[in-house]
């Protein structure tokens, strides 16, 4: 009998789990919905492209003829507005039904929107998907002062996006530093040495309280939380994600921030599986639930649930350490595992542009951040998988280049 499968997300997470239930079953339908008017495209390099470095073409990965190539059956600009689990069916805004034997939950998240007056005016941009970069970068190019809110990931493109073209911005950090929950003020310092010398300003202790707006109602100045007015032409914002859940409200499906699944991308109820940033994963290497956004993870959760769906026995796991870099300045950053959690950490400053911040949880290395030099990001990752217990072999890990062997052998299970 032909099994359908029905993937709600033509992002990484859906496609990838696509072509992998393809790969694994020959006979198998399989339908992918997306809100979105266009395939597949790499999330990651749209900041190039709004940057004003890259032309449209190399950011597609898909074509349409991909998915008819593989039988696929790909539904643009079809927004997801329900699901019924006793009858099996997917509702949709308007184009009708879809009827499923196993359904993936990919739709990862919308970028925030703070409550605050004139939220919606003109020249206010949030990032996430292709038509948010073209206009951003056509904004960007003409635009002559910007600010840029968010001190994380996401906020800091947006500021690469300013330098790069001649925006004369300032970047509004709620503390003292830029992502202060994985980087110390040493750390950190490299960044904001690095977004000066793009041209952007970081000012600290600040945040956003509300904006002004033009009589055109084009956004012309950030209030900020110490009362003072930064006039400008451009807004960039970036401070989280709404996970687009809300078309599961009612269902019986389990959903706290994202989707809760286990470490084989499965949900509560039978023959639902979800992927991607959307999941609050079982971490079979941390043994606890935990949340990840990045593209290599989001793909791997794909081809797990889509290898699970596509045979009977749910048995592959997922067992991963995610890894994002950040490409915008003269020097390479890149953070692994999960740096913003742990009950201890070790870092040390090894040059004006070299850096290193390791956090332990339970005796095990679980994450940290690289700044400059990046040759023992294979190592880290390593004793991570290994689940070693090395945090009382802090002075070792810190060294410039790591020697496995030399890890107290009492430590190596
Ligand atoms: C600007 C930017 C830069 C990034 N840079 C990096 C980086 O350098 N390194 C890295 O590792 N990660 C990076 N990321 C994060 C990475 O892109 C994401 O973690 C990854 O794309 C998540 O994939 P996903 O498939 O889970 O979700 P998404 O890519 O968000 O795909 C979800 C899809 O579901 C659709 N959808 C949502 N709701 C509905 C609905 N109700 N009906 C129908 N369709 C719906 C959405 O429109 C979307 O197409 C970046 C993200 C952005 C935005």
């Amino acid at each position: 009998m032909t099994t359908s499968h029905v993937i709600l997300g033509d992002g990484i997470a859906g496609s990838s789990a696509a072509e992998t239930i393809r790969e694994t079953d020959p006979d198998a339908d399989v339908t992918v919905i997306t809100e979105e008017g266009e395939a597949l495209y790499n999330r990651i390099l749209i900041k190039e492209f709004a940057k004003g470095k890259l032309p449209e073409a190399p950011v597609s990965i898909h074509e349409p003829g991909w998915y008819d190539d593989r039988d696929i059956d790909l539904e643009l600009n079809t927004h997801v507005t329900g699901v019924d689990t006793a009858d099996k069916v997917v509702h949709t805004y308007d184009s009708g039904t879809y009827g499923y034997d196993k359904l993936l939950i990919a739709t990862g998240g919308t970028p925030i929107q703070l409550p605050v007056e004139n939220a919606d005016a003109e020249g206010i941009h949030h990032f996430w998907t292709f038509q948010d970069a073209r206009e951003i970068r056509e904004h960007a190019a003409e635009a002559e002062t910007g600010i840029v809110i968010g001190a994380g990931l996401l906020g800091i493109d947006l500021a690469a996006i300013c330098g790069a073209q001649g925006v004369d911005a300032k970047y509004l950090m709620r503390g003292n530093r830029w992502w202060r929950y994985a980087l110390s003020s040493d750390g950190a310092e490299i960044i904001h040495d690095a977004l000066e010398n793009i041209g952007v300003e970081p000012v600290f202790e600040s945040g956003l309280d509300y904006f002004e707006v033009d009589d055109s109602g084009h956004v012309s100045g950030v209030v900020d939380t110490n009362g003072v007015t930064h006039e400008t032409d451009f807004v960039g914002i970036a401070v989280g994600l709404d996970y687009n859940t809300e078309f599961l409200e009612g269902t019986p499906i389990d959903v706290e921030d994202g989707v809760l699944v286990d470490q084989h991308m499965q949900t509560n109820v039978e023959d639902i599986y979800a992927a991607g940033d959307i999941t609050e994963y079982y971490d079979v290497i941390l043994e606890d639930r935990t949340q990840n956004g990045a593209w290599g993870s989001a793909k791997e959760q794909g081809v797990v649930a889509g290898t699970n769906m596509a045979t009977d026995d749910t048995t592959k796991e997922f067992r991963y350490v995610p890894s994002y870099s950040i490409t915008h300045f003269d020097f390479p950053f890149l953070s692994f595992g999960h740096p913003t959690i742990g009950d201890s950490d070790a870092e040390r400053k090894y040059s004006e542009s070299e850096w290193r911040r390791l956090t332990f949880k339970n005796g095990k290395l679980v994450g940290g951040v690289l700044i400059g030099d990046l040759s023992q990001q294979s190592t880290f990752k390593k004793i991570i998988r290994q689940e070693r217990p090395v945090a009382d072999q802090k002075e070792k890990l810190l060294e410039k280049d790591v020697d496995l062997d030399a890890l107290a052998p009492s430590a190596i299970e």
